[in-house]
């Protein structure tokens, strides 16, 4: 490259060809010296001066030539022929040759330019070499730290007597110091709020210091061995030389981080089975890959600006009449704009609208960087990311197509709950904790998929008690509600499980803390483990706002009377509970009487803060209306003969009710203390109750000369 660059820039062989220019640079890249016998000898006698002609060089020739001289075999021979003929008539072209006239007979060049144009041309090359090593560091780098974590979480599983053992004061320093910790005090699934908006979750200590690195470790890549060849004949402004090597080096990094964060995205990761990690870590994950994605790719974007510095505005226009720079540009508009439709607040607004409009996005996004990178050679990471979208979607459809469409019995309980009612086939799985995605089929939603909680009632049937929100859980809702019995059979499809179930088996005892609508998961471990060896002892605490809550679960409670589960509810607002002359024992949870009325209010606080009377961040923009005073509208009936808690102690005398709101830091401070072995804290339910039990855990983890584990169900990405 640079023989023939200082030849071409002395004189001409070839017409010029604007698709032989090397858009960057404004020079020819075509191989004129193919097809030209004089360029070629040009070129032999350059080679041989700068002792730049071998073996791999004679190789690299023929390959590029073969096809100009179809009829010959072009190989050493073939080159010193011509070489030895272009000696007998090269010339040395005057200084001040005009180098757009044609030439007609071979020519030498001086070694010093060829030295420039060599160290100019190695400069920018070298840089991608580097720039693919990078990127490979980036990868494995980031490998390393999930085989690492995935070794710590199976062993969990493969070996827990030895986990148990690793308990010592400086493993729980450092438990509580980075691996448990909230990044701050408390908040994680509590979302941050800016100026009184929703802006996003902060991630785990952990995840923070991991997120961190991989920022620092971009912004370091991006920053170091760019240099100016002085006299470069590409760039003689140093401004646009470095410019181009920042292009070259942030555009091929982007490339790194484009598998991970759709691979991140996907449910069915095949790396959820290498780390253990929930779909709610690889989401965070998958956030701030997209955020350093965008980052390197404006950064692209502009060092392409700054890089134009200096050349002649005609190689500017051509260049920016390029398909592939326009592609370029396209991708990076649409990965900014996918990066402001994601923002939180947007997807609590809608889901589903933020889903369809981020998926048609990503599609363009694809579509503009494959257009973009494919002619320079890259083509293999988009059919990397599309391969990895494609499986995603397939084994999805195996999952769904495993259970089949199904007929749920669907009924409304306690008013803001449905419960659903699934036939599962004998093959499937299911453990406690998993969740599966549900689809109702009915004309207005049978595309949309929303995760839920299961319970597995028998071998035949699993459950789902769904709260009912603003979108699809209220569109089934308004349609079960002029059913007879407030009870109808849905068509639906289940994709599942995902997840995986916390290991509470393996330790001595378990403390399962839920509240609200976070008891489906930690009900079905306080089963599983009940019918477990009898050393394991079981704890469940649930925390509702009022007696009336309990009827979502109201079977589920009454199996637990003859296990040795010892069950806790804490009611916390109980004079809130609207009372009912139903009976209570007769409260089939299929047929319970609707006593609530769905309301839209976008002000009204959401249904999740009455569970535990504080305010919530659920963002939901309906409530269940509970307004005493209108209490004789909705409820038409005759005074109750028991009160709710009356009843509700009658009915469950195995439970302990207690009134009032628990203090979360004494009640696992104490659970810990008094724990006389392993102890599994499992919670789910509402984000500040689930923040202050990992902040209570986190604190108090020297309380206890046995090991201490925390298992966080609650899932936030939404
Ligand atoms: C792993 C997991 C398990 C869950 N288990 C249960 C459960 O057992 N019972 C229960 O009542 N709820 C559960 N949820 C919450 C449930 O998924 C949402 O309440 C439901 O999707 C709301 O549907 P909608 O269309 O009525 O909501 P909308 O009114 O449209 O949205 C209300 C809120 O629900 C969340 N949401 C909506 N769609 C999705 C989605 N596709 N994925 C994730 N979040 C979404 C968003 O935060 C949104 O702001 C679970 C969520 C997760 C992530």
């Amino acid at each position: 490259m640079a023989c023939v660059g200082v030849i071409e820039t002395n004189t001409t062989f070839c017409p010029s060809d604007p698709s032989m220019t090397d858009m960057s640079t404004g020079l020819m890249t075509g191989h004129c010296y193919c097809t030209s016998l004089l360029e070629m000898g040009s070129l032999l006698i350059c080679l041989h001066q700068m002792n730049y002609y071998d073996d791999a060089m004679v190789k690299h020739l023929s390959k590029a030539c073969s096809r100009s001289h179809p009829n010959i075999t072009v190989d050493g021979q073939f080159f010193d022929a011509v070489y030895d003929n272009a000696l007998n008539y090269a010339i040395t072209p005057a200084p001040d040759m005009d180098p757009t006239l044609t030439c007609s007979t071979p020519i030498r060049v001086r070694a010093e330019p060829v030295r420039i144009y060599y160290q100019s041309y190695y400069n920018r090359f070298s840089n991608f070499t580097l720039t693919l090593n990078l990127g490979a560091g980036f990868i494995a780098l980031f490998t390393a730290y999930m085989i690492v974590s995935g070794m710590s979480n199976w062993a969990l599983i493969i070996f827990p007597g030895l986990i148990k053992k690793t308990n010592g004061p400086r493993v729980q320093k450092l438990r509580a110091l980075f691996s448990l910790s909230a990044t701050f005090k408390k908040d994680r699934t509590v979302p941050m709020k800016l100026g009184g908006y929703l802006f996003g979750y902060i991630p785990t200590r952990l995840e923070t210091i991991v997120i961190t690195f991989l920022w620092l470790y971009m912004i370091f890549a991006c920053s170091f061995r760019f240099r100016h060849v002085r006299g470069n004949p590409m760039w003689n402004m140093k401004m646009g030389e470095i410019g181009r090597q920042v292009v070259d080096r942030s555009g091929v990094l982007a490339l790194f981080v484009y598998p991970f964060m759709i691979l991140f995205a996907g449910r069915n990761n095949i790396l959820v089975y290498v780390t253990r990690w929930n779909y709610s870590r690889f989401n965070t994950y998958h956030r701030h890959m997209s955020r350093i994605f965008f980052t390197l790719s404006l950064t692209h974007s502009v060092g392409m600006v700054i890089a134009s510095f200096g050349i002649s505005s005609t190689t500017y226009r051509y260049r920016m009449s390029q398909a592939y720079i326009l592609w370029g540009l396209f991708g990076t508009v649409f990965a900014g704009f996918i990066l402001i439709q994601s923002m939180l607040i947007l997807r609590r607004r809608s889901y589903e609208l933020f889903l369809a409009v981020h998926i048609f996005f990503a599609i363009i996004v694809l579509v503009s960087v494959h257009c973009h990178i494919d002619s320079l050679g890259y083509g293999g990471f988009t059919w990397t990311v599309m391969g990895l979208w494609v499986l995603d979607r397939v084994i999805r459809l195996y999952r769904i197509s495993r259970f089949g469409i199904q007929t749920a019995t669907v009924a409304i309980i306690s008013g803001d709950t449905l419960k659903v009612t699934v036939p599962k086939p004998a093959n499937w799985g299911g453990k406690p904790g998993q969740y599966a995605f549900v689809s109702f089929i009915m004309p207005s939603c049978f595309w949309q998929s929303h995760p839920f909680t299961m319970i597995t009632e028998n071998d035949k049937l699993i459950s789902f008690t769904i709260l009912i929100k603003g979108g699809v859980t209220h569109g089934v809702f308004k349609h079960i509600s002029s059913m007879p019995g407030r009870v109808a059979n849905i068509k639906v499809a289940i994709e599942g499980p995902y997840g995986f179930s916390s290991p509470t088996q393996t330790y001595s005892q378990s403390l399962l803390l839920a509240s609200g609508n976070g008891i489906p998961g930690l009900y079905d471990h306080a089963m599983m483990s009940s019918k477990s060896g009898a050393h394991h002892s079981v704890k469940l605490i649930w925390i509702i706002r009022d007696y009336l809550s309990i009827t979502w679960m109201q079977e589920e409670m009454s199996k637990l009377r003859r296990t040795k589960v010892e069950t806790v509810i804490y009611v916390t607002r109980p004079i809130d509970s609207p009372e009912y002359i139903e009976d209570f024992s007769s409260s089939n949870t299929l047929t319970s009487t609707l006593r609530g009325s769905i309301v839209s209010d976008s002000s009204a606080e959401s249904i999740d803060s009455y569970y535990l009377g504080s305010e919530s961040d659920a963002g939901t923009t309906y409530s269940v209306e509970r307004d005493t005073e209108k209490k004789e509208d909705i409820y038409p009936y005759p005074e109750p003969v028991l009160s709710r808690a009356e009843r509700a102690r009658r009915q469950l005398p195995h439970v302990c009710f207690k009134e009032g709101r628990p203090d979360i830091d004494a009640l696992v401070k104490e659970e810990i203390e008094q724990a006389n072995g392993s102890l599994a804290v499992v919670t789910c339910g509402i984000a500040n109750m689930v923040d202050s039990v990992r902040y209570a855990l986190v604190n108090n983890l020297d309380k206890s000369l046995h090991r201490v584990d925390y298992f966080e169900e609650l899932q936030t990405w939404a």
